[in-house]
């Protein structure tokens, strides 16, 4: 086959400016941390800026805002005012959208691409959608007049920074809830630049405050006792820790949590179609998603055809700065990352499994992994069965299509699932089978606001998005 070079298409960085250090955002205004940590672009190793660590009597003082905004301003307000503050918060961060993707590559590490065209808009959708609801609670199946809790405290990871902000912003404000917020120590610029948004939208001061920090901040907003709900991402480990602090002291809980997908190829399905979606499960995002599809499951029959199918396709994928609109993987988010990716990718081979990348030059500075896939893995490989969350796909095949559920449901996990094939029955009987919140069929990785999202076992507790998602923000709503 003939090569076909791309010439490089760098976004510019002109359009973000950073500062050198960032203060927390409490009651309104930024606030100087006495602290600070660095904030690293992933794929260069370059320091962007500083970070705060918020102490505890931060922590008291962005929960007493949050409280006295509740009280004084954001419970008293007509819904369809709430609205009009969400629908404003939503039209700036689109018109403020090239901003925030670009800031958002360079924390994170992800392609700008995706950023541009995936993370951003749908933050804006989310905004979008829940201002929608704002003065249409009676009618989300939540009761009559439902009540918001008061003052959530939301802890979100760093694999999609500002889209999980807006999963737990939107809906918590739609509601009528305050907020503090906490996001992962490796992403914190982009809710920074939100922040800003908040002032900017003139949303009234301690509706919304964010903490920057580690897992510290992160466990004094879940033991404060003036927070009434917690809502976190984040990994399975953390959130059961999280669930043994918050048993007992009548905060509502929701968790969304890890996952270990299975992406089920039947041998009725479009082959080709179905290689990009597996290429889509497991490479999106560098496969820090947690409902990646990490687990294949192929029919024997089409094995070495989908194999030879994905290498192919895997050879075309570019790896490379995240700031080129050409790029399809970026870096890895942090040095910790990647040694866990490390780690468990040598457990691999260490078990048996044959593992094969394409040929790709990985950069010389910053955090990077080539796309791969382990072929002979089994069940009990701890590649099949712990999240890598990385850009690692463990292949597994199947004889009969109840096999295939076995197998798929065989998992701690079960937050995602695909099926590739081309007969309705055999699609409707598998979703009917298998243990996963989401299900998607002939496609993967698709989000939309208006569609809940959520997990089974130890993939957590309680759905985001949809009509489904508002009952968490609400006394005695869903999952309580
Ligand atoms: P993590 O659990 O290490 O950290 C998540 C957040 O929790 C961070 O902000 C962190 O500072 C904070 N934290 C750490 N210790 C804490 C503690 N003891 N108490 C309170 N907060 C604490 O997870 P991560 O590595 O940032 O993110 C990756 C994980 O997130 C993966 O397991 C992934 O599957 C999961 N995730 C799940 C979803 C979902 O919707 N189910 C979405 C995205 C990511």
């Amino acid at each position: 086959m003939s090569t076909f070079d791309y010439a490089p298409a760098p976004e510019s960085r002109a359009i973000v400016s950073i500062d050198s250090a960032y203060g927390l955002f409490i009651n309104g205004k930024f606030v100087p941390g006495k602290t600070h940590f660095p904030a690293i672009n992933p794929a260069t190793g370059e320091k962007l800026s500083k970070i705060s660590q918020a102490s505890t009597a931060d922590v008291n003082k962005a929960v007493s805002s949050a409280r006295n905004a509740y009280q004084k301003t954001w419970s008293k307000m007509p819904p369809a005012e709430r609205a009009k503050y969400l629908y404003r918060i939503a039209r700036i961060l689109q018109e403020r959208a090239r901003e925030f993707a670009v800031l958002e590559t360079l924390d994170n590490g992800k392609p700008i691409r995706e950023s541009r065209d995936v993370d951003i808009p749908l933050v804006a959708a989310h905004f979008f959608y829940h201002a929608g609801w704002a003065d249409k609670l009676q009618y989300a199946g939540c009761g009559d007049n439902p009540k918001p809790h008061g003052v959530v405290g939301a802890i979100i990871p760093w694999n999609f920074p500002l889209l999980m902000l807006a999963w737990k912003i939107a809906p918590a404000l739609a509601t009528g809830n305050t907020i503090v917020l906490k996001p992962a120590e490796t992403t914190s610029l982009t809710a920074l630049l939100f922040a800003q948004v908040c002032q900017q939208a003139e949303l009234p001061a301690g509706v919304v405050n964010i903490l920057t920090g580690d897992g510290k901040v992160g466990a004094a907003l879940v033991n404060h006792p003036d927070v009434d709900k917690i809502a976190f991402t984040g990994s399975t480990d953390v959130g059961k820790t999280i669930a043994r602090s918050v048993a007992h002291s009548g905060k509502s809980l929701t968790l969304e949590l890890g996952g270990k997908g299975a992406n089920i190829i039947f041998e009725d399905a479009a082959i080709d179609e179905a290689v990009e979606g597996i290429v889509n499960g497991i490479f999106f995002n560098q496969g820090h998603v947690c409902c990646a599809g990490s687990r294949l499951l192929v029919q024997e029959g089409i094995h070495d055809e989908v194999l030879d199918k994905l290498k192919r396709r895997m050879s075309q994928i570019r790896l490379g700065d995240p700031m080129d609109k050409n790029t399809d993987i970026g870096a890895i988010n942090s040095s910790e990352q990647l040694a866990k990716i490390k780690e468990l990718s040598a457990a691999g081979i260490r078990e048996g499994g044959e593992s094969w990348s394409p040929e790709c030059a990985l950069p010389d500075k910053g955090f990077w992994f080539p796309p791969t896939i382990f072929t002979g893995v089994t069940q009990a490989h701890r590649i099949a069965r712990e999240e890598i969350f990385g850009p690692v796909l463990s292949v597994l095949t199947f004889r009969t299509p109840q096999e295939a559920m076995e197998k798929a449901n065989n998992t701690p996990f079960g937050l995602s699932a695909g099926i590739w094939s081309e007969k309705g029955s055999r699609i409707l009987w598998a979703a009917k089978h298998l243990q996963a919140g989401v299900i998607w069929a002939n496609t993967f990785n698709k989000f939309d606001p208006t569609s809940p999202f959520g997990g089974y076992k130890e993939s957590g507790w309680g759905r985001e998005g949809g009509r489904h998602g508002l009952g968490a923000y609400f006394k005695g709503g869903n999952h309580d």
